[in-house]
């Protein structure tokens, strides 16, 4: 009797065993198929913007991580910065429901998520993606931040109810204004490049360890597919750029004022192209040589990166010749902009500038505008040219603009 009790205890335990290793097999693959669909998802796109919200919506989407909110950091290393770049998450709960039920009902999947922002191109600009974009914290101000703890110690942090309130003054304590929260630090080669931040503002779902573990497995991919995209956003931004100055170089000066032209149209509006080329520029390469040139060329270049507006396309054009692109600007505000930067280099203690006619480095500029000038590249860029030669014409050091 004894023994009998024995194996039906026995096979008791083993069902119980058998039962829960079922379910932990379709644990792992619900979770590996998550993770399989966040990765395949994030080797669609090099672009940064949509990497990052193809991270956040595994966070948050049901079908993902299932987290209420989620927010992503990039490690500026340049300037010592850990910058907010993206929040995903209902501004409020009423809102949380709408947009939950509405994923339900119409049974949208990742792929479903992921596409709205494909063809949208932008994330819905919530107040909560306003306040994550709004934070901006030294990376060593250790002391004090969160954010700056998981940066430098690399580690993940679970703040529950019981521990947060010794982090009450910290910025993103302040602007989530939740009572529980984690932060996973992202890696790329062992170095940290992002942070994730997650929460259940709403459904007060308490941070289990199977959420932060997939938590982990997902921040594994996702250092590595910022860090990609990345340096493919480099790659392109140095084939735009001039190696001598800087500047936007003259193929996407092309392709840039083609784009501008196409929204302008578009949207009904106007722009501006100012054309700029130096005064007798060959007497001073003559007397000074061409690596003083260059010098020159250099500094001229970030006077004008400097004095121009952040809208404004600052370009070379070739040469000694330069091209900025001002968007929705007329005749009369480009003539204006053009003034002030003309006054600008004038004014400007250039190296040996004693040396030239007027003792003086100096511009001279052209301005055209779209449309009464011409609505195609060639035939703005001839424009501003014709009246570059007549600024020229009129004695050089001043604005020509038709
Ligand atoms: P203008 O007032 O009519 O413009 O006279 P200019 O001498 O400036 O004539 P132009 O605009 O034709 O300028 C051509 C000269 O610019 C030739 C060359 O000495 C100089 N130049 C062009 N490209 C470069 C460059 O990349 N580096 C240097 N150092 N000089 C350049
Ligand atoms: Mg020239
Ligand atoms: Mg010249």
């Amino acid at each position: 009797m004894l023994f009998y009790f024995s194996i039906m205890d026995d096979i008791f335990k083993l069902k119980e065993e058998n039962e829960r290793l079922k379910e932990e097999l379709a644990r792992t693959h619900a979770e590996l198929a998550i993770l399989y669909e966040i990765s395949n998802a994030m080797r669609t796109t090099l672009k940064l913007d949509e990497i990052l919200y193809i991270i956040l919506t595994g966070v948050t989407a049901h079908v993902g991580l299932g987290f209420n909110r989620a927010m992503i950091f990039l490690v500026n290393e340049k300037e010592g910065l850990i910058e907010g770049k993206m929040g995903i998450g209902p501004d409020t709960g009423e809102e949380a429901n709408k947009i939950w039920t509405k994923i339900q009902q119409e049974q949208m999947d990742l792929d479903d998520l992921i596409a709205v922002f494909k063809t949208s191109e932008k994330i819905p600009d919530s107040k909560f993606n306003q306040s994550v974009k709004s934070i901006k914290i030294n990376i060593k101000d250790k002391k004090n931040y969160l954010l700056s703890i998981a940066a430098q110690d690399g580690m993940l942090l679970h703040l529950t109810k019981e521990t947060i309130n010794e982090y009450t003054h910290d910025p993103l304590v302040q602007i989530l204004k939740t009572d529980e929260l984690v932060i996973v630090p992202l890696k790329a080669k062992d170095e940290v490049n992002g942070i994730i931040v997650a929460d259940n503002i709403f459904t007060r779902k308490p941070i289990s360890k199977d959420n932060i573990r997939r938590l982990i497995m997902l921040s594994n991919q996702a250092g590595l597919a910022i860090e990609n995209s990345q340096l493919y956003e480099q790659t392109v931004i140095r084939a735009h750029t001039d190696s001598l100055t800087g500047l936007w170089n003259h193929g996407y000066f092309q392709y840039l004022l083609q784009q501008e032209i196409k929204k302008a149209m578009e949207q009904n509006s106007v722009l501006s192209l100012i054309m700029i080329d130096i005064d007798d520029f060959k007497m001073y390469n003559d007397n000074m040589g061409h690596q003083t040139g260059d010098y020159i060329l250099k500094e001229l270049a970030n006077l004008l990166n400097n004095h121009s507006r952040k809208i404004d396309w600052v370009c070379r054009y070739g040469g000694e010749e330069f091209a900025i692109i001002l968007p929705k600007t007329n005749k009369k505000e480009a003539i204006l902009i053009s003034e002030q930067l003309r006054e600008k280099i004038q004014d400007f203690p250039f190296i040996y500038e004693e040396i030239m006619p007027a003792k003086k480095i100096t511009v001279s500029c052209g301005v055209a505008s779209y449309p009464e000038d011409g609505t195609t590249n060639s035939a703005l860029i001839s424009c501003a040219d014709k009246y570059l030669y007549e600024a020229k014409k009129q004695g050089k050091n001043q604005t020509y603009s038709g």
